[in-house]
């Protein structure tokens, strides 16, 4: 098939280009190169040894992604262009709403015109908020969890009710959990600009000796050892559950966790990480981040079972190829 990944430069859409290349796709990738580079591009051509189409295109704009659809023949599209950062979004609420909910209604909008029938979209377990977990994809969505998560509510919204209206649509929403790790070339992984948010870069910027010491948000919260849980999972292991994600989409809107289902605290992630590359990790212990949740992990037995993928790679791997990743990563 010919696919469209929008936001393919991205972290998870690199790796998924990857992925989808690998199991004999077409890539076109249509990105604006806000929050990554145009190198990455070439090094997914080198590590798959296959052409990339590229389109230096904002999805915000419908005129520029229409360019796309009249210069392609395109079966597919995987939307994950968007802004991520929960934080930011309580800053700059607008701008998260202007690129996440309008990139989606344009995609909404070409494929129904250009009768593009199936659409994988990125979504994220933040929209379960407060819920308990294992999470699973019936539990009612809590309002208000964050501008970044209403945006990921919204989108998902959105698609349902474009399926609502013509229901030849094939729409798969998968909601990630926490994606680590990298590809194991060491060539491609997670650069985020500036002092990043999540746990896992930071654990690599700290074991390069960018950053001093990990700050651990809180050890009071009523876990194994106090500290926060979530549900790590190998960015080609995600990846590959898009490709499932198109090998097996269905009539309608489906929703699917993209989880392993196991949930890891902060320290045993931490204690993985030292054992799997032999480097210490100094780490303070801090008061907790506003906003976090004490534990996030999936039930990812619908995916399993209705897409046929299961994540492979355990929490030595996605230490190992994080760490490879951020060796090799010349540009930090
Ligand atoms: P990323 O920032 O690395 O990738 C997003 C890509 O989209 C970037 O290359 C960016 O330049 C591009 N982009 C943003 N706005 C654009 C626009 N208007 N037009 C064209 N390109 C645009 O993020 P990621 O981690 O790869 O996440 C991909 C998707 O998955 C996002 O929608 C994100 O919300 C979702 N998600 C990510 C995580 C995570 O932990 N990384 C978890 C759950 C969901
Ligand atoms: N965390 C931490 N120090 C950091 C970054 C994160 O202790 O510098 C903790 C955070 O409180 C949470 C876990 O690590 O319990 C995962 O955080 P991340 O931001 O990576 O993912 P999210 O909270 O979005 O699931």
């Amino acid at each position: 098939m010919n696919i469209l990944i929008t936001g393919g430069a991205g972290y998870i859409g690199s790796h998924t280009c990857i992925a989808l290349l690998g199991a004999g796709h077409k890539v076109i990738v249509a990105d604006n190169f806000y929050n990554s580079a145009i190198e990455t591009i070439d090094k997914i051509q080198e590590v798959t040894n296959k052409k990339i189409i590229i389109y230096k295109n904002d999805i915000t704009n419908y005129f520029e992604l229409e360019s796309i659809f009249n210069e392609n023949p395109i079966d597919g599209v995987i939307h994950f262009a968007g802004y991520k950062a929960v934080d930011e979004s309580i800053k700059r609420p607008l701008d998260y709403y202007y690129n996440n909910v309008l990139s989606t209604i344009n995609i909404a909008k070409i494929c129904t015109k250009y009768n593009v029938k199936k659409i994988v979209f990125s979504s994220s377990a933040t929209v379960y908020g407060n819920n308990m977990p294992p999470f699973v994809e019936k539990m009612k969505l809590q309002p208000s969890i964050n501008p970044y998560g209403e945006t990921k509510v919204m989108s998902e919204r959105i698609l349902m009710d474009m399926v609502n209206a013509n229901f030849t649509f094939k729409v798969s929403i998968l909601r990630y959990f926490n994606p680590v790790g990298a590809h194991e070339s060491g060539l491609i992984g997670e650069n985020p600009n500036g002092k990043p948010n999540n746990l896992m870069p930071y654990i690599t910027q700290v074991a390069k000796g960018k950053l001093e010491k990990l700050r651990v948000f809180g050890n009071d919260y009523p876990t194994i050892d106090g500290t926060g849980v979530r549900d790590y999972i190998h960015v080609m292991d995600l990846a590959e559950g898009h490709v499932a994600a198109l090998n097996n989409i269905k009539q309608g809107t489906n929703i699917y966790n993209l989880g392993t289902g196991k949930g890891t605290s902060v320290l045993e992630l931490v204690n993985a990480f030292e054992e799997a590359n032999n480097v210490k990790i100094p780490y303070e212990i801090t008061s907790r981040r506003p906003g976090d949740i004490a534990q996030a992990y999936a039930d990812p037995s619908k995916a399993n079972k209705e897409l046929k993928w299961e994540a492979k790679r355990d929490l030595l791997s996605m230490c190992r190829d994080a760490w490879r990743f951020e060796k090799n990563n010349k540009t930090l």
